[in-house]
Parts: C-alpha cells; sequence; structure tokens
C-alpha cells in the first residue's frame, strides 16, 4: 500500500495538515494518510505548548470520520526526541511492503538539510510538498531540482489550495480569546474551549489584560 505520512507538531491540528493529506490521498493514489505526532520535536520547546496527549486527541477529533486518515503513535514518547530520519527507517522495517510518502510543507522542504541525518530521510520515502506562505513554485521547484542532485532525494509537488494558517497564529488567537472556527474542525475549536488550551499563559502573565 501506498502510504502518506503527515508529521508534525500539530498544536493544534489545523484545516491546512487535513487538506495536505486530502490531496495528497487523491492526488498520488495514497491508500492511507498516517498523521503522525512527535512526542518531543528537538527544534521546538515552548512554554505555550500543549501536552502530547492533548495533541493527539485533537488529532482523533479531527480524523474521526475519515476511514483512511489514521493516527501513528510510533513518536508518542515525550521522553526523546523524535528524528523523522529514525521513524521513517523503523516504519519501512515495521511495514517493508509498503511505499511511504513524506507530506510536509514548503517551510519544512525549505529547513530539512537542518534536520538530524536528514540524508537518510530519503531513501526511506517519497517527498510531497505543499507551497507555504511566501514560497512560490518557482522557488519550490529549485529547492526540489537542488535536493534532488545534492542528495538523490525523490521530491513532487503537492497541489493543494493555498491556506495562510499555522498552529502558531492559531494559539495565538485562542489566547486572546479570537474565534478558531473554520480554521480547525468544529470538534477541535471545541476541545481546544471546553479544556482551556492555550490560555495559561495569559491568564499567568496578564498580557491581554
Ligand atoms: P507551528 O506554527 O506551531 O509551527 P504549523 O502550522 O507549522 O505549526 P506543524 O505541526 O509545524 O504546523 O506542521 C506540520 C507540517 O504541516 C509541516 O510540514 C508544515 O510545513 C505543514 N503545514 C502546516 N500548515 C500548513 C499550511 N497552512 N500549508 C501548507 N503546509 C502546512
Ligand atoms: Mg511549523
Amino acid at each position: 500500500m501506498k502510504i502518506g505520512i503527515m508529521g508534525g507538531t500539530f498544536d493544534p491540528i489545523h484545516i491546512g495538515h487535513l487538506l495536505l493529506g486530502q490531496f495528497a490521498y487523491e492526488e498520488f493514489g495514497l491508500g492511507e494518510i498516517w498523521f503522525l505526532p512527535n512526542g518531543n520535536p528537538p527544534h521546538k520547546r515552548r512554554k505555550d505548548e500543549c501536552a502530547l496527549q492533548l495533541r493527539v486527541e485533537m488529532i482523533r477529533r479531527a480524523i474521526r470520520d475519515v476511514p483512511y486518515f489514521k493516527l501513528c503513535l510510533h513518536e508518542a514518547d515525550e521522553s526523546v526526541h523524535s528524528y523523522t530520519y529514525k521513524t521513517m527507517g523503523e516504519l519501512n522495517a515495521l511495514y517493508p511492503g509498503n511505499d511511504f510518502y513524506f507530506i510536509l510543507g514548503a517551510d519544512s522542504l525549505f529547513s530539512i538539510e537542518t534536520w538530524k541525518c536528514f540524508r537518510e530521510i530519503f531513501p526511506t520515502c517519497t517527498i510531497l510538498a505543499a507551497m507555504r506562505d511566501d514560497k512560490d513554485i518557482t522557488d519550490m521547484q529549485g529547492q526540489i531540482q537542488y535536493l534532488e542532485q545534492a542528495y538523490g532525494a525523490r521530491v513532487c509537488i503537492l497541489q493543494a489550495p493555498l491556506l495562510e494558517i499555522s498552529s502558531t497564529t492559531l494559539r495565538q488567537r485562542a489566547s486572546r480569546r479570537q474565534s478558531i472556527r473554520y480554521m480547525v474542525p468544529d470538534a477541535v475549536a471545541e476541545y481546544i474551549r471546553k479544556n482551556h488550551l492555550y490560555q495559561k499563559r495569559e491568564a499567568d502573565d496578564g498580557r491581554f489584560g
């Protein structure tokens, strides 16, 4: 089976992530998309972050009606850093009959050389890269050509609607009590509201009065 891996922090999951999964599924004839939340991302340590368990709960709610969207808990360990090269190597070993497609946005495509042992990622999967924010198609094609030539990477452009939504802006909006409706599935918005997620810092330091 062809499997799409949508890795991220998902703090919180939003429609940008879900749309990438949906378009990758259709465009590349994938059988399933696995949402892979990282337990302890090495490049992100923030004070306003949500524990893994809460991020996982939000993913569960976001994907529960879609039979080909699955949750993959392979990196679900907050006590160790998760590394994509390691995870993808292990997934290939665990599921030898499958072909993996790693889905990411332009920011990740441009920063991939900073990831630990990034060269080891390329033999494990085809990368499906979506445009994001200020990177245009020419930038993307240039970066893809570079990664292909320098490292033998296999990278395809994933055509999907351009959405200027990030988890960072959603955390900010939630902390300011602004609406996040339409940017996350209703069930996720409800979960954030009921559990008062992303509001602690504001209450603590009173920055927003
Ligand atoms: P944060 O602002 O906390 O970094 P994020 O919105 O970038 O959150 P991540 O969990 O960091 O979400 O992203 C996981 C993957 O999804 C990354 O490869 C990222 O590029 C991609 N991604 C997230 N949002 C979008 C979007 N709106 N369009 C395209 N790709 C996206
Ligand atoms: Mg990000």
